[in-house]
């Protein structure tokens, strides 16, 4: 037993704990339980060059909600995944067990990059993967050949658990980072890759929402384009979803807005607005001088000299429609929030020749640069703000709690609900492992020359 109580039984094959989605809840009506906690086969990496992460903090954000959800109206997005199957993308953990791994090394603190392509689950690389681009592998729905431990059921385990299977070149080091810093990296990644769905073409921004993946996008906005103007606008929900919202909650738990108003400025939000979507196109006419015309027939406006770009990270209806309103023509909304079946007048798409950039996922940027590199050398810079984020923390028993404030969101405060896992790894070993070995340049992750060499300097720093 070592002073930090990290000797522990042997538990080769050991259960873990997990949460577990049985059923697809569309299916299933109204019936709960969404996830149950129960003990699971440990998961065994299933061919060279995968490991079993245990991780120590593991985000619920949107597309977790939505497989939990039987409203239709917020589809899961990706390729589906097997079921039974243990939710959460969201992961900073520590290397647990690897089998024929280049660099990850027991013991080891990574991110993991939720993007398994071709080449990891032992398919001929397809289009996409060859592209850089696993998050659109062709080969997403097929089973893998090397096994259901890289299909994401319950094989593969997930992150709402005590262990979750990944390949190497799905590990990012998180030397440097804080886990409360590294378990943002996928909503990093995201709001990065829905900044860079952007083609720049003038300056003025809007972006609409306000949880963590639009604070993450207005920092990343505030990194890419630092001259970029950038006007939030929090409330553009219709009436139905604020109202379904409202009842919910006990009249306590009022929004602080000026709170809220605060940090998405801190973050490098210009101005924060909310109201009605009329409200919302009056202010940012006066604000650009932009010409309000009516379209007879239609109550809104649509604003001639509007914004150059919106980031729409709500994608509801009224989210999108807005954003095509507040638009000059030629420009570009991009829809990073998980849009369903929205019923839209979508005139001003073909008449204003708008452009709609969908984003969704993360990969590699136009540049050619792996988003995940980004993500590491912003979280690995202090004056990146992402220390504010992470507001709430549950064990895994207190599930129940632990989804119902990450649904709720800004209404009780909430930005980014995370489990913590135990803090007792269940494989005995020796922490020492952990601090001695240098990184072999030949064999480390695929990262920006910049970013490999912050990799190498941390390591000498001894962080
Ligand atoms: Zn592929």
């Amino acid at each position: 037993m070592t002073p930090d109580g990290l000797t522990v039984l042997d538990g080769g094959d050991a259960p873990i704990r997990a949460l577990v989605l049985d059923a697809d809840p569309a299916r299933r009506g109204d019936a709960p339980p969404l996830v149950q906690l129960r003990d699971i086969a440990r998961p065994i990496p299933p061919a060279p060059g995968w490991a079993l992460i245990r991780p120590t903090l593991a985000g619920i954000n949107a597309r977790d909600l939505a497989l939990l959800s039987s409203d239709r109206t917020l589809p899961p997005m990706g390729a589906p995944r097997p079921l039974p199957m243990v939710p959460g993308s969201e992961v900073v953990g520590v290397v647990e067990e690897v089998n024929g791994t280049r660099w990850a090394r027991e013991g080891q603190r990574v991110l993991v990059e939720p993007n398994a392509g071709c080449m990891i689950r032992g398919f001929p690389t397809c289009a996409r993967c060859a592209a850089g681009e696993a998050e659109l592998c062709e080969n997403r729905d097929r089973p893998s050949v090397i096994g259901p431990g890289a299909d994401g059921g319950l094989a593969s385990g997930g992150g709402w658990s005590e262990g979750v299977l990944a390949h190497e070149e799905m590990l990012i080091p998180a030397d440097g980072i804080s886990d409360q810093r590294g378990v943002l990296g996928v909503s990093l990644a995201a709001a990065i890759h829905a900044v860079l769905r952007w083609n720049r073409r003038g300056d003025r921004v809007a972006v609409i929402g306000s949880g963590t993946t639009t604070r993450l996008v207005i920092a990343a906005l505030r990194r890419l384009h630092p001259d970029v103007d950038i006007t939030v606008m929090v409330d553009a929900r219709g009436p139905q979803r604020t109202g379904r919202r409202r009842r919910k909650l006990p009249a306590h738990l009022a929004v602080d807005e000026s709170s809220v108003a605060r940090a998405l400025e801190c973050l490098g939000a210009a101005r924060v607005w909310r109201g009605s979507p009329a409200q919302l196109l009056d202010r940012t006419a006066e604000l650009l001088g932009a010409r309000r015309m009516i379209v007879a027939g239609d109550d809104l406006p649509v604003l001639d000299r509007g914004l150059d770009a919106v980031i729409d990270c709500r994608g509801t209806a009224a989210s999108v429609a807005l954003g095509m309103r507040l638009l000059r023509s030629g420009a570009t909304i991009v829809v990073a929030g998980r849009a369903g079946r929205l019923e839209l007048d979508w005139s001003a798409l073909w008449s204003r020749e708008l452009t709609i950039a969908g984003s969704g996922g993360f990969g590699r940027e136009p540049a050619g640069w792996r988003t995940f590199a980004a993500v590491r050398e912003w979280l690995t810079d202090a004056s990146f703000p992402a220390d504010s984020l992470v507001t709430h923390r549950y064990q895994l028993d207190a599930f129940s709690t632990a989804i119902a404030t990450a649904a709720a969101g800004e209404a009780v405060g909430a930005v980014k609900v995370v489990f913590e896992a135990p803090s007792a790894p269940f494989r005995q070993r020796r922490l020492a492992v952990d601090t001695e070995l240098p990184v072999d340049d030949t064999a480390a992750p695929m990262l920006l020359a910049a970013t490999a060499a912050r990799v190498r300097r941390d390591d000498e720093g001894g962080g």
